[in-house]
C-alpha cells in the first residue's frame, strides 16, 4: 500500500511532445472537499484507501497540489460529432496529469476533468458541474462491476466555484484513471490535418504502449485496427446485453482501447425499449439504444479512413466487415447467459428478438425481468413475471419455448439461480437513483452517493437492507431528461 506521494510517474505520452498535447496548468476550485471516493479504483494505483480522507487528496484532485513528477497537458483530438466533422476539439476541460506505473507495472492515466481553461477550451469554461462529475463516477465503477469495459474513476472534489449552465450550479472535478485517454478522433486529427508523420508517431505509441502483440504481426497497423474493431464489438455487445445507452457517441468519445469512454447524458434502460433517446439534445435519434450497433460500425469505418495512411484500404474494409458478424456473437452469447441457456442452439436469436419485442409492447422492467427469471425454476418463474405483460398469448408461446429450451439445459435450480444471478444485476444505476443522490450532493449531504456507490459496486449481490435501490423506478423518475450540459 502506498501513499499518494510514493506514486511512481512515467509519462510516455507527454513525451511525445508538441504536436500531440500541450501543457496547461489546472486552476484549482475553491474550497475542496471530497464528495466521493473509490477504494477499488484507488486499489489500481496501490493507494491505501485511508489516503481519501487525507487534506492532501482533496487538494491534488482540486488543482491546488501538484506531484513533482506529474506534467499535466491538455491532448489535441478532433472527430465526428453526430455525423459531422469537427475539425478541432481537443481537451477543452481536462488535463491528463501523467501516468502513474503501479507495482504490476501497469501505467494508469491520471486525468483530471473540470481542471479549468486550455487552448482547446473554445467558447466553454474550462469546468465540469457536480451533477455531471458524480454521473460519471457513479458509472465508471459500476459498470466495472457489471463486467463492462470502461476507464474509472478515483474521486470526485466538489467546490464553492459557481459555473452557470441552465442555471448556477458548483464546479467539481473528477479523477478519471484508464490505461490510455487516445481516442478514435486523436487519429482523425492527424489525419485530416494531413500530419502523416505524427499518425504513425501516435500509432506507434499506441501499438507500444497498448498493444505490443500487434507490433509481431505482419501488418501492425492492420492488426491494431482488427484488435479495435473486436474490442468494440465486445462492448457494444455489452451494452446492448445490459441495456446501457452511451447517449453522445461521437468518434472523440470513442476510446482506442474499446473502453466505455465520457460519459454524458447516458442511461441503462428502465422499461425496455429499442428506440431509447437518452440524450436530450439527440433530436433525429442518432444515438438511439438500437442504433449504438450500426454507429459504433460507423466510428469504426471513421477510424478506418484516418488509418488510410498506415494500411491498404480493401485490407481495412475487410476487418470493418467483421464487426457484425462479432458484435452478433458476442451479444447472443451475453444473452444465452442472461437467460440462463449453457448450450447454443440456432433458435437462439428468434428466442432473444421474440422476448425483446415483448419485453417493449408490454414496456417491462428490462433489468429486473432477467434477475426475477433466475429467482425461481423456470416454470414458477415464468409463471410470476407472466403477470407483467399485456400480450399474454405472445408471452405463453415464448414461455412454452423458453422453457422446452431451459428443460434441456439439465441442472438443478440451486445451480441454475447462482449462475444466473451472476450474470443479472439485482442493482443497476437508474438514473432516478443518480439524480436522489445528486440533489443530496448539492445540498452537501455526501452520504446518499457514497452508500449508492458502494450498493452497485456490488450489482450482483444481495444487499439486505439496501432492497430500496433495487427497485423499479416511481412514475417521476421513468422519463428524467438529463440535460447534455456537463
Ligand atoms: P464532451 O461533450 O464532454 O465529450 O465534450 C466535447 C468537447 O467539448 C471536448 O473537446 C471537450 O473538452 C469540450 N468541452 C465540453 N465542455 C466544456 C467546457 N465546459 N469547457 C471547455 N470545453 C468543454
Ligand atoms: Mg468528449
Amino acid at each position: 500500500m502506498k501513499s499518494l506521494t510514493e506514486l511512481t510517474f512515467d509519462n510516455r505520452f507527454a513525451r511525445l511532445g508538441d504536436a500531440f498535447s500541450t501543457e496547461v496548468l489546472p486552476e484549482p476550485i475553491a474550497e475542496p472537499r471530497l464528495v466521493v471516493a473509490s477504494s477499488a479504483a484507488m486499489a489500481l494505483l496501490d493507494l491505501d484507501p485511508a489516503e481519501a480522507d487525507s487534506e492532501v487528496f482533496a487538494q491534488l484532485f482540486s488543482g491546488h497540489k501538484l506531484w513533482d513528477a506529474a506534467e499535466p497537458r491538455a491532448m489535441v483530438y478532433s472527430g465526428h460529432q453526430f455525423g459531422g466533422y469537427n475539425p478541432r476539439l481537443g481537451d477543452g476541460r481536462g488535463l491528463l496529469l501523467g501516468e502513474v506505473v503501479n507495482d504490476a507495472g501497469q501505467h494508469w492515466d491520471l486525468h483530471l476533468k473540470g481542471a479549468g481553461q486550455t487552448p482547446y477550451s473554445r467558447m466553454g469554461d474550462g469546468r465540469a458541474v457536480l451533477r455531471s462529475s458524480i454521473r460519471e463516477f457513479l458509472a465508471s465503477e459500476h459498470l466495472h462491476a457489471l463486467g463492462i469495459p470502461t476507464s474509472r474513476a478515483l474521486c470526485v472534489t466538489g467546490s464553492s466555484t459557481p459555473v452557470w449552465r441552465e442555471k448556477q450550479e458548483s464546479a467539481a472535478m473528477l479523477l478519471r484513471l484508464a490505461p490510455s485517454h487516445v481516442r478514435f478522433g486523436h487519429f482523425e486529427y492527424f489525419y485530416y490535418t494531413q500530419q502523416h508523420e505524427q499518425l504513425r508517431q501516435l500509432g506507434e505509441h499506441v501499438l507500444t504502449c497498448h498493444f505490443p502483440d500487434c507490433l509481431e504481426q505482419p501488418e501492425p497497423y492492420l492488426a491494431l485496427f482488427r484488435q479495435v474493431v473486436e474490442r468494440n464489438a465486445e462492448l457494444i455487445a455489452h451494452w446492448q446485453a445490459y441495456g446501457f445507452c452511451h447517449g453522445v457517441m461521437n468518434s472523440d468519445n470513442m476510446s482506442i482501447l474499446g473502453i466505455t469512454f465520457d460519459y454524458g447524458p447516458y442511461a441503462f434502460l428502465d422499461d425496455f425499449d429499442a428506440k431509447h433517446i437518452c440524450n436530450h439534445s439527440d433530436d433525429t435519434g442518432r444515438y438511439s439504444f438500437s442504433n449504438q450497433v450500426p454507429i459504433a460500425q460507423w466510428n469504426l469505418a471513421a477510424l478506418g479512413q484516418a488509418l488510410t495512411p498506415l494500411v491498404e484500404v480493401e485490407a481495412l474494409r475487410a476487418t470493418l466487415g467483421l464487426f457484425l458478424p462479432l458484435y452478433q456473437a458476442h451479444y447472443l452469447d451475453l444473452m444465452r447467459k442472461r437467460l440462463g441457456l449453457l448450450s447454443a442452439d440456432d433458435d437462439d436469436e428468434a428466442l432473444v428478438q421474440r422476448l425483446l419485442q415483448l419485453l417493449q409492447s408490454s414496456a417491462v422492467d428490462y433489468s429486473l425481468f432477467f434477475r426475477e427469471l433466475g429467482d425461481s425454476a423456470p416454470a414458477q418463474a415464468v409463471a410470476r413475471l407472466r403477470d407483467d405483460f399485456t400480450d399474454l398469448a405472445g408471452f405463453d408461446a415464448w414461455a412454452a419455448d423458453y422453457l422446452a429450451r431451459s428443460a434441456r439445459e439439465g441442472d438443478d435450480q440451486a445451480q441454475r439461480r447462482t449462475r444466473m444471478h451472476a450474470a443479472n444485476p439485482r442493482y443497476i444505476l437508474r438514473n432516478y437513483l443518480a439524480q436522489q443522490v445528486i440533489e443530496a450532493a448539492e445540498q452537501g449531504d455526501y452520504g446518499p452517493v457514497r452508500e449508492l456507490h458502494q450498493v452497485l459496486s456490488r450489482p450482483f449481490d444481495e444487499q439486505p437492507g439496501f432492497e430500496r435501490y433495487a427497485q423499479r423506478p416511481p412514475e417521476w423518475g421513468k422519463h428524467l431528461e438529463i440535460s447534455c450540459s456537463s
